[in-house]
């Protein structure tokens, strides 16, 4: 029998969750992050592929999948890149009154942590995930959290935070160049700690305001002054991150972009303004990393 979402509490639960971490354009840009679910030993609500955290509801904008399954093929070596994708697709099960959805690419990572997972954009943590002394500095603030070097998001990312990751219990990850996830057994004991991590970092860093967000057609008046301080070419050749290499290309940074792009932007030159004042090194994605996402541009990878 296909799950009910009328019948299951966890949906309510999964919106709230995408609700909190999805409005935030300091934690999410455009389509970036994703929040998960787990109900019981083998499902688990995760958000959908192409759809962004916001407008995620009870009824719409996630998958539901056998989280089981995924993490025992995690355990046993994800496999090459479309292998892996196209098994989390397969794992994907049927819900009542939805219409099937693609699972998020980074729904692998989730399959390993506990109950309840907020992944995120957080300009705030990506301060310490795109700097030189980042790893040190967080482990100051943060002496339990795993700092995960930079790897692709897919398996490759799956597999380094499973060599970390433990099945139950609160823990909080520090994804190199990417992002933050936190897990928690409940959705209000994430949002909490997702809360308390970012709000540590600004403390601990004096963080300036993050800056209003302007919704856009074209580029915002803040994004233009800043890129033209730092130089298109700049930032064409400096990658920090998937969402630049995917959606901060020749095109948006000439101003054809809409809402996501800017917001993408915004986070981007937050970080480069903080590190510059906090005089920290950023550390950008390397030619490979960047041609990685060539492929992916053209091929599955939509907005996670
Ligand atoms: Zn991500």
């Amino acid at each position: 029998m296909p799950f009910d979402p009328e019948l299951d509490k966890a949906p309510e639960l999964l919106a709230r969750a995408a609700r909190a971490a999805g409005s935030r354009p300091d934690l999410t840009q455009g389509g970036g992050g994703n929040v998960s679910v787990k109900i019981g030993a083998e499902r688990m609500l995760v958000k959908a592929s192409g759809s962004q955290l916001k407008d995620l509801t009870p009824r719409s904008g996630w998958a539901l999948v056998n989280y089981g399954n995924i993490r025992r093929r995690i355990a046993s070596g994800p496999g090459g890149e479309d292998e892996f994708s196209d098994y989390i697709c397969s794992q994907a099960l049927p819900v009542k009154g939805l219409r099937p959805a693609r699972p998020s690419i980074e729904t692998g990572f989730h399959a390993l942590l506990s109950t309840v997972v907020i992944h995120t954009h957080s300009v705030y943590a990506n301060i310490l995930n795109m700097c030189e002394e980042g790893h040190r500095l967080g482990k100051e603030l943060f002496p339990s959290a795993e700092f995960v070097p930079y790897r692709s998001p897919g398996p490759q990312l799956c597999s380094a935070i499973n060599d970390r990751a433990r099945s139950s219990g609160p823990q909080v990850f520090f994804l190199a160049n990417h992002g933050l996830a936190v897990a928690h057994a409940g959705v209000d004991g994430a949002l909490e700690l997702n809360e308390k991590v970012n709000e540590t970092i600004r403390r601990g860093l004096s963080l300036p305001p993050y800056p209003a967000p302007a919704a856009a057609s074209g580029l915002s008046a803040h994004n233009a002054g800043r890129l033209a301080h730092y130089g298109a070419r700049f930032m064409l050749e400096h990658v920090l991150s998937p969402d630049q290499a995917l959606y901060c290309g020749p095109a948006e940074l000439e101003g054809r972009c809409g809402p996501a792009e800017n917001e993408v932007l915004a986070a981007l030159f937050y970080i480069l303004d903080c590190m510059a004042a906090l005089k920290l090194t950023p550390r950008f994605l390397t030619r490979a990393d960047v041609a990685y996402f060539d492929t992916m541009k053209s091929g599955r990878y939509s907005r996670k």
